[in-house]
Order: structure tokens, then sequence, then C-alpha cells
């Protein structure tokens, strides 16, 4: 088992993480900025080092200042968490270049599914069902991509290779508007992210957000721990995520993930993984994989009972997977509200000093935060400062559950989203099942 980790994140995830190794009898490295001094998670591992001033991109984005903590704390691993550096495949090169085990997969294949060209070619390679689109970057030839998206059929959608964050995508509706979008596409790809490489899709109008987790060992194993339904969005930010998918297609369901678990052992995947999905009409169609443990990995926890973070402490410690795929069992149903610290009607984050937090409680209840009474929410990061996880027997019980702990649970001092929450999981269409990833900003009216 790895001696040592550097928690190379803040919030609620390195208290996640903290936990996991703890139980593990893994010493822990945090490592904060000046603003995180107080952070629940600083106070509770073995060693703590202050990595650089408040602004992210001289903290936890600097990769000289990461690997110097973990040097001088001589740390075996580095987990990076989500966000951040998580997706970072030169920082996942320079930690194991410097003598870490980097926590996550190896960095050739953070880059193959970090370029979205790459990684539909790889998926489509594995037997993954993909949307109709252009099978590769476009080309400069007008005629061509006229002949591509009229074969496709409209509406289709541009998208840059490295796009991320929901960002760096045109809808064309119709053939006067393509080239044009698929130039200022372009252009605004290689303004944000440096490269310019864009692709086509086919547009689906009403498909709902289902991914599938995944967990391998880089060593011939590798299982899927079922899907998750995260339609609930606004701006391709995740609201309220649940586990398993409801209604969906049993075949269509069965095939996909197995196709899911072969792609891993075609890619030699190692460590905690999701496919997303876009389903439509009984079907499914992949868009991306996320290479890192994701904000939503706790409802799968809580329906498989097993821990994806103890498990990719596991791997990267060297060790094959614990668990085989007979033996993952779904029990029940599990809801995550992300809890921000922001408005509810304006969504304006809302930074400050907590002057009472108290988390609900009771069987099927989970919350995973960093707060606690008296702490300072900094402006600097992002406004998640927790998630409440519910869980039961059946979709009705766990959402019972999540309507009564939704109630329970004080945040004062700062504004939160709960509100929000409180009206979603009383909505006649989510109790339902099923609502496209439209929903929410059809329903906020935006
Ligand atoms: P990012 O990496 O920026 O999150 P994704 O490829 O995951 O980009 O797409 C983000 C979101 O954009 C999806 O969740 C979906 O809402 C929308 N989207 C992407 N591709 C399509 C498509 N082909 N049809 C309809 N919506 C799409």
């Amino acid at each position: 088992m790895l001696d040592k980790v550097l928690i190379a994140n803040r919030g609620e995830i390195a208290l996640r993480i903290l936990r996991a190794c703890k139980e593990l009898g893994i010493k822990t490295v945090a490592v904060h900025s000046k603003a995180d001094r107080e952070l629940m998670h600083v106070r509770l591992a073995d060693e703590a080092v202050c990595i650089g001033p408040a602004p992210s991109a001289q903290s936890y984005l600097n990769i000289p200042a990461l690997i110097s903590a973990a040097e001088v704390t001589d740390s075996s691993a580095i987990h990076p968490g989500y966000g951040f550096l998580s997706e970072n495949a030169n920082f996942a090169e320079q930690v194991e270049r410097s003598g870490f085990v980097f926590i996550g997969p190896r960095a050739e294949t953070i880059r193959l599914m970090g370029d979205k060209v790459s990684a539909i070619e790889a998926m489509k390679k594995a037997g993954v069902p993909t949307v109709p689109g252009s099978d590769g970057p476009l080309g400069d030839d007008e005629g061509d991509n006229m002949a591509i998206a009229r074969r496709i059929g409209y509406p289709v959608i541009i998208k840059a290779a490295a796009g991320g964050g929901g960002r760096g995508m045109r809808v064309v509706h119709t053939e006067g508007h393509l080239l044009s979008a698929i130039n200022v596409t372009r252009t605004e790809a290689h303004a944000a992210f440096g490269d310019g490489t864009v692709y086509m899709e086919k547009f689906l109008e009403r498909p709902r957000h289902v991914e599938v987790q995944v967990l391998a060992d880089g060593q011939g194993n590798a299982i899927h721990l079922y899907d998750r339904d995260c339609s609930l969005q606004r701006r391709h930010q995740k609201v309220l995520e649940e586990a398993p998918a409801p209604g969906i297609d049993p075949k269509a369901r069965a095939e996909v993930l197995e196709a899911c678990r072969q792609a891993c052992l075609e890619i030699n995947y190692r460590g905690a993984g999701t496919f997303e999905f876009l389903y439509e009409d009984g079907r499914f169609f992949f868009i991306e994989m996320n290479t890192r443990v994701q904000v939503e990995h706790p409802v799968t926890e809580m329906v498989t009972g097993v821990d994806i973070v103890r498990e990719q402490l596991r791997i990267a410690s060297g060790l094959p997977l614990s668990i085989r795929q007979e033996d993952v069992k779904l029990n029940g149903h599990a809801f995550e509200c992300r809890i921000n610290a922001e408005d509810a009607r304006t969504f304006m984050p809302s930074p400050g000093k907590v002057t009472l937090y108290h988390p609900p409680g009771g069987l099927g209840i989970r919350m995973d935060s960093h707060l606690y009474t008296g702490y300072t929410v900094p402006p600097h990061y992002d406004s998640l400062i927790g998630k409440l996880i519910t869980w039961g027997d059946n979709r009705e019980i766990a959402l019972t559950r999540m309507r009564n702990g939704l109630d329970e649970l004080l945040v004062e001092g700062i504004k939160t989203n709960t509100d929000l929450h409180k009206d979603l999981v009383r909505d006649g269409h989510f109790q339902q099942g099923g609502v496209n990833i439209h929903y929410l900003e059809k329903k906020l009216g935006s």
C-alpha cells in the first residue's frame, strides 16, 4: 500500500480523499493556498504545506510548487481529485517523472481522452456507440464540410476537439449558417484552448445525460459500477444526480455497460473513470470520457457499496481490483444535491463567513462537506460547499430522505442554492424520472 499521499486539491473532495487514506492507513499531506489555511482537511492531515497565494494559477495549478511539496514531505503519490490538474496529462507525466505515483490513468490515456476526436475514435474502435458525426476533424474544404453536414442531417453541432466545461460548441440548424459557425468555433477554440481543431456531430434535441462509472487496474481487470443520470444541468453544470438512471431500456443498458468495460480493457485503462453518454429514444451515444473521480461519484458508492476513492488508492498501490464484475450488485437508489454558495435565484456566488452549519443526519443520509460553523468560504474558487447524498431501498424512499435532508440542512451567514433543490425534489416531472438535459433551464425560464 502507498505510504503517504499528497492531496492536490481543496474543499470537500480533499476531505473525501483524506478519509479514504485514513481508512487504509496511508499518511496524508494537505497542500493549500494562503486563502485556504482554515480548510477542514488541512487541520486533519498529518502534514500541511502552503503552496502559494490564493489564485489557483499560483497554487492549485502550480505544478512546480506541488512537486516540491511532494518532495519536501517525502510523499509517495499525488491524488489530483477533480478539476484543477486532474485531467492534465503534462502534470501526470511530470509527477511520474519526479518519482511519485500519479493516482489516475497513465499520461498517454489522459491525452488520448482529452482530445475528443481521438477519444471518439478510440471508443468507436472498442465498440462503444458514438454520435453520428464527421469521424475526425473538419478540414478546410467548404464543399466537404457541407456534404458531411448533409449526410448527418441538421441540426448539427460543431465542437472543439480540446473543448471542456461546456465551452467551444455551436449548434447549426441550417446550411446557410454552417460555414461561419465552423470558422467562429475554430477561432474561439484556438483562443481558448490553443488548438483550433473542430469536429461535427448530429445535434440531439432532447437527450438525457447518462454516464457509466468504471474501475480498472491496468493489469487486465476492469469492471463497471452501473450508471448515473445527471440530466439536471444549468449551463452545462450538473446540479442534481441519481443512480441508477431511471427508466433506461434494459437491453441498450446491458450492452453499453459491457461495451464500457471492454473499452477499458482495450485501452488498458488504469484507475477510476466515467464514460459520458447522451441517451435518446432508447439509444446511447458516447460524448466524452472523464479520466478522474467525479463530483457525483457518491451516488454510485451508495448503490454498489464500492468505495471508489479507496479503489483508486489500491490501484495506484499496484494491487489488482478487489471486486469482480459478478460481485457488483445494484442495491436501491441514491440522489445527490450539489450545495453551492450562491444565490438560489440569481446564481451569483455568495462567499463569506458561515455563522451556523448544521448537516442533516439519519439512516441513508450522507453529507460530504468541508463546512463548519465559523468557516469562511473564500471568493477565489468554485462555489461547491457540499454534497447531500441520500440512499433508499427504492427511488421514492431516497427522494423522501432527500426532501427531509434538505429541510434539515442549515447553512447561515451565506446564501446557498438549497431552495432550488427543495423545489426540484418536489417537481412532478422530476419525481416521475427521466427528464432531459434542457428541463432545468426551461423550468428556470433561462
Ligand atoms: P464538455 O467537455 O465541454 O463538457 P461535452 O462533449 O461533454 O463537452 O458536452 C457538454 C454538453 O453539451 C452535453 O452534456 C450536452 O448537453 C451538450 N452536447 C454535446 N454534444 C451534443 C450533441 N451531439 N447533441 C446535443 N447536445 C450535445
